[in-house]
């Protein structure tokens, strides 16, 4: 599905209401100096910078209430359980699932898409089956699918990209068959940008029914996610992409999957009853969540989602849209520049190759500028080879980078081809 598309005055209009300078107060770390200069932050697809207030419920955990959770009845135990599960009640609004117990923690996107393969897969996919990825999955969306296949003698079936990364949508409904199973797309492309329509591709799936699951990991810093509206079946997310800790992820599913998959993992926590005969597995989310979690890691996703419902979406959309553009024409005026990765509906990713500069050396010399941007394949070895590339770099863009930032950022690419011209 497009998004809404704002008028000119519209988005001027948003662009002078979102401040800017004021979000970055919120982020400490972005008043580091690299070598005497600014530091210029573009690894937010990486990952992202975190608000004081996440710094702070860290500290306020070990502070407060560091205790283990759930099986304890003393004061800390229960505060740190509160706290815990209160964290997934925000999660729960946040996402807009229907009850908490659709919000499995997991340490990350990774993990959450390995259960849902391991447990859900495992259990539904069968010899000669397929299952539909996408050409720009994040290795993450493609090796636990390649492993399943593998195991069950199944098909792994791609979603073509066209030239611009944009999926080929007539392409992905002529590979929906009887023999489909499973699809797992990526809403936001992190090594492209590109946005996917994740809305139709759901709802084609589910005239077959078939189930999907959308990985949202770098669509939940630029955008506001409704579960329920995308009608999607699973939807995997990492804490740290969207301003959170590392090492905490979501897997949110529908109550119906999820109860009827077994556990991914076993051990304490997810069981109700244990003999040496058998085991009664604990309900749901809990069946999903053996052993101690990272307690401090899913307060902290709490704490950034209290952020985040402070912030108005529409604002940051705008203003990211904004330094997309900006960034892109200042690009494309340097000559030996090509853009990979130009789909009209697009987040603020910007990935380029730089003459026959390799990407390593283009991100190094930004470096002693002070720039920070990734360099390499991105987890996207496929996309590289779509467009015949073995690597690019990549400036990403998140709420708190601004203007004079993307100026920064393309003086640097000016001092690499000075360096390396
Ligand atoms: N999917 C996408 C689109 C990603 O960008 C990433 C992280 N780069 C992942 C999945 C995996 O996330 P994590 O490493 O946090 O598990």
């Amino acid at each position: 599905m497009k998004p809404d598309i704002l008028t000119a005055e519209a988005v001027t209009r948003q662009l002078k209401e979102f401040d800017v300078y004021k979000i970055r107060e919120d982020f400490p770390i972005l008043k580091t100096k690299v070598r005497g200069k600014d530091l210029v932050y573009l690894d937010n697809a990486a990952t992202s910078q975190k608000p004081q207030v996440v710094i702070d419920s860290l500290v306020n955990y070990y502070t407060t209430m560091n205790s283990n959770i759930h099986r304890g009845v003393h004061f800390l135990s229960e505060r740190a359980t509160l706290a815990y599960e209160d964290a997934r009640l925000k999660i729960k609004e946040y996402i807009n699932a229907i009850s908490a117990c659709e919000v499995v923690f997991t340490r990350g996107a990774t993990e959450a898409i390995n259960l849902v393969a391991a447990s859900y897969g495992r259990q539904i996919i069968q010899e000669g089956d397929e299952i539909i990825i996408s050409a720009m999955e994040h290795h993450a969306n493609i090796v636990p699918w390649q492993m399943l296949c593998l195991e069950k003698n199944a098909k792994l079936k791609v979603i073509p990209i066209n030239d611009e990364g944009e999926l080929l949508f007539d392409e992905y409904i002529n590979l929906l068959s009887e023999k489909t199973k499973f699809v797992s797309v990526v809403q936001v492309s992190n090594s492209l940008g590109t946005i996917n329509p994740v809305r139709q591709i759901i709802e084609a799936a589910h005239q077959r029914n078939i189930p999907v699951l959308v990985d949202g990991s770098q669509a939940v810093p630029h955008q506001r996610v409704d579960v329920q509206k995308l009608d999607a079946d699973f939807f995997v997310m990492s804490g740290h992409k969207v301003f959170g800790p590392t090492g905490i992820g979501v897997l949110y599913g529908k109550a119906e999957l999820l109860n009827a998959m077994p556990p991914y993992q076993t051990g304490g926590d997810m069981i109700r009853y244990v003999t040496f005969e058998k085991t009664l597995f604990n309900d749901i989310p809990n069946k999903f969540e053996a052993g101690t979690p990272n307690i401090e890691g899913v307060i902290g996703f709490g704490a950034v989602i209290d952020y985040l419902n402070k912030l108005d979406f529409s604002l940051i959309e705008a203003h990211e849209h904004d330094l997309l553009e900006y960034a892109t024409a200042k690009i494309l005026d340097i000559d030996g520049v090509r853009v990979v990765g130009t789909a009209k509906n697009k987040a603020a990713v910007l990935s380029f190759v730089l003459a026959n500069i390799h990407p390593h050396d283009i991100g190094t010399i930004m470096d002693s500028e002070g720039v920070a941007i990734r360099t390499g394949h991105h987890c996207t070895q496929p996309v590289m080879q779509r467009f015949c590339i073995p690597a690019t770099a990549r400036a990403s863009f998140a709420l708190y980078n601004t203007r004079e930032e993307v100026d920064k950022f393309i003086g640097a690419i000016h001092k690499v081809i000075k360096v390396m011209g």
